[in-house]
């Protein structure tokens, strides 16, 4: 198989094509390197461009006669979405589409998506199953939902089908501490802790301790990168030998509040932690936890990282070997 990963330089497209090398397939990384890295995915077959040119994506189906599509580039901030919609619409949905019009054009049958959790904003009931109701409070969600409606429609109009992977929080980094997180400018919390830890930053701010959560702060399930990618090769294992879409959860079941993660931070590095509560961020919900039992169920994935703190040290591993990350 040929497999064309978008947004393949970046933090989980990265580890996906680390996982992919090595199998069977052929992998070919399409990325603007606007948040990649090229150092990221040494010695891999390499494509710079955005998905706004449509013309150089159809060139790229072609000349690799790409089988298969593993679709990770966008824009993930929640943040910034609730501040420039226009952005998050434009290269998430728009953008997208091109991909999707360019697989229609050239007979590409499969594709799998990077969702998140974000789609389902306040859940009704935790942990979250994949047939909670979506309603995202933020853009970032909202334009992940959208394109999974045209995925659906684009499944029944074309026959495309489709793997929809909604992830949790992603964090850590490859074992070998060769590959890691690295954006410019760094709004995750992980990555910024490390930074406190390292001395490049003073403090961190804890947005918002009056959730009602166990201490006041935002809980979240956080999933190992490498268990998130290993799940794209299941996904797209499970699309060709059975031909059909599905959508599934990826978390590890298990929420830490923003308190806690800060704690294992310090107990993994040994260095204390500077915290200050500041104000709520618009768009983030109190209570994120995934129940991922259908994809452990249906594709049989594993979660080799199930601990926070296992998360954290593989995490410390990669930002204290390579301080100023990618450094290009
Ligand atoms: N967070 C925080 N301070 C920071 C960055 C993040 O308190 O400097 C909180 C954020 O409000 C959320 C959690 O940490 O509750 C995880 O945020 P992150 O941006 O890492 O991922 P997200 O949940 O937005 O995907």
């Amino acid at each position: 198989m040929n497999i064309l990963v978008t947004g393949g330089a970046g933090y989980i497209g990265s580890h996906v094509v680390r996982e992919l090398i090595g199998t069977k397939n052929n992998v070919v990384v399409f990325d603007n390197l606007q948040k990649g890295h090229r150092d990221a995915i040494k010695g891999v077959t390499f494509v710079e461009g955005d998905l706004n040119n449509k013309e150089l994506l159809d060139k790229t189906m072609k000349k690799y006669d790409i089988d298969s599509v593993i679709h990770l580039a966008a824009d993930s901030l929640v943040g910034e979405s609730m501040e420039n919609p226009s952005k998050y619409y434009t290269n998430n949905v728009c953008s997208g589409l091109n991909l999707l019009n360019s697989m229609v054009e050239n007979n590409v049958k499969y594709i799998v998506f990077s969702s998140t959790a974000a789609v389902y904003g306040e859940p009704k009931s935790i942990p979250i199953t994949e047939d909670n109701e979506t309603k995202p409070t933020n853009v970032y969600g909202e334009t992940k939902l959208m394109f999974e409606s045209i995925l659906k429609r684009y499944d029944e109009a074309y026959g495309i089908k489709y793997m929809s992977l909604r992830y949790f929080n992603a964090a850590g980094a490859h074992i070998s501490g060769e590959i890691g997180e690295d954006h410019n400018p760094e709004t995750h919390l992980i990555p910024i802790i490390m930074q406190v830890a390292l001395g490049q930053r003073e403090k961190i701010f804890i947005f918002g301790d009056d959730y009602d959560t166990k201490d006041g702060t935002c809980i979240r399930d956080y999933i190992h990168v490498t268990d998130l990618a290993n799940a794209h090769i299941l996904a797209l294992e499970a699309l060709e030998s059975e031909n059909k879409s599905n959508i599934y959860n990826l978390g590890n079941g298990e929420g830490f509040s923003v308190r806690e993660v800060i704690d294992m931070v310090e107990k993994v590095t040994g260095k204390s932690i500077t915290r200050e509560v500041s104000g709520r961020r618009p768009g983030d919900p109190a209570v994120l936890i995934a129940s991922s039992e259908k994809i452990i169920k249906e594709l049989g994935w594993k979660p080799r990282f199930d601990s926070l703190e296992k998360i954290i040290e593989t995490a410390w591993k990669w930002h204290s070997n390579n301080p100023k990350g990618y450094d290009e």
